[in-house]
This record gives C-alpha cells, structure tokens and sequence, in this order.
C-alpha cells in the first residue's frame, strides 16, 4: 500500500542513512556533496528511500564491494523539457556516482526495463522499480556512464513551492 505524500524536510537524512545501510562493511569509501538549504519536497519517504537503496545496492554490486561513491544533493532550477519530460521550476537533483566498470552502452537503454538483468541472481526489478516510483513522483530518473570509469544516477523531485 502507498503511504500517503507528504512533505519531507529532512529528504537529505533519508539519502545519508540509506547510503550508510548499504555500504556498511564494505571497502567503499563515500563523499558527499550536499547544499546547505534543501527545499521541501512532497514525497513518500520510504518510496523514495527504496529508490536510493535500489540504486546504492547496484552500485556497490558494481564496484564488487571497493571502490569510491559520490553524492550530491543540489537544489536546481530547469527549464521547460531541459530533463526528460520535466516542466519548468525548482528540483531537487541526488546523483549518485560510482567508480564501477560502467554499463555497456549495448544494454544502456534497456536497464529501466522490468526483469532485465546482467547479473547471475538478479532479478532486474530494481531500476524499473526506480522508474515506476520516480514517475509517480512527478520526477525523473536518468543515468551517464562511462565504460571502465564508472556511472552516475541522477534523480529529479519538484521542490513543493507551496511547502516552503
Ligand atoms: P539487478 O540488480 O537485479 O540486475 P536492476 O534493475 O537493479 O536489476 O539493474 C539492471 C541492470 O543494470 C544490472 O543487471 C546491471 O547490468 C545494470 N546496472 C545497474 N546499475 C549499475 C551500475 N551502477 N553499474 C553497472 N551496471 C549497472
Ligand atoms: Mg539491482
């Protein structure tokens, strides 16, 4: 069952918390980049938590449990279809980077799909999952990868103007 929207303040603990769940015990050592004001935005925290662990168990999967992440939360403001389908106003932007081996551009446009997967045991419902949960956010999900460097998420939420 869907939790009910709500305002959340404190999206940046959700993102920090969840990160330091999913890299505990691991050789991963994880730097932040995160605005001093992050505006309100209308969110079900545990929807939005799912999509952080989803995105954060790929990457330490990818980096094989070494290796470098970054995030960074920003506050930004694009123009109208500057992202995907978003129109114009105030987002929030999580990114979260790793230094994995990257994703072949052969399968680039096919990780979103349900039940795609590269992975022995996977069940390739994690990203699509992402997907589904983002959209009904009202936001967006997109993904730059270099091969051999590593790939970076990038997630967009509407700030909730009328929160602020
Ligand atoms: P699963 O993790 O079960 O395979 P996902 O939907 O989470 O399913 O991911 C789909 C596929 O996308 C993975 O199997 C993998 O090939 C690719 N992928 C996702 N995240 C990364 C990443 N950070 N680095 C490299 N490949 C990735
Ligand atoms: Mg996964």
């Amino acid at each position: 069952e869907q939790q009910p929207v709500k305002k959340v303040q404190d999206i940046t603990s959700s993102v920090v918390d969840t990160i330091a769940l999913v890299t505990s015990g691991t050789a991963i050592n994880i730097s932040y980049d995160i605005d001093k004001e992050i505006p309100t935005v209308n969110i079900d925290k545990a929807q939005i938590e799912e999509v952080i662990e989803n995105i954060a168990v790929n990457a330490v999967q990818a980096m094989g449990g070494k290796g470098e992440l970054m995030v960074s939360i920003k506050s930004v403001y694009l123009k109208n279809k500057e992202i995907g389908q978003l129109k114009e106003g105030n987002y929030i932007k999580i990114s979260i980077s790793d230094t994995g081996p990257g994703i072949p551009k052969q399968i680039l446009d096919r990780i979103f799909e349900p039940f795609f997967t590269t992975k022995e045991n996977g069940t390739g419902i994690g990203l699509a999952q992402c997907y589904s949960i983002i959209s009904k956010h009202d936001g967006w999900i997109d993904v730059e990868t270099k091969e051999g460097k590593g790939t970076t998420f990038h997630i967009y939420l509407p700030v909730c103007e009328e929160c602020q």
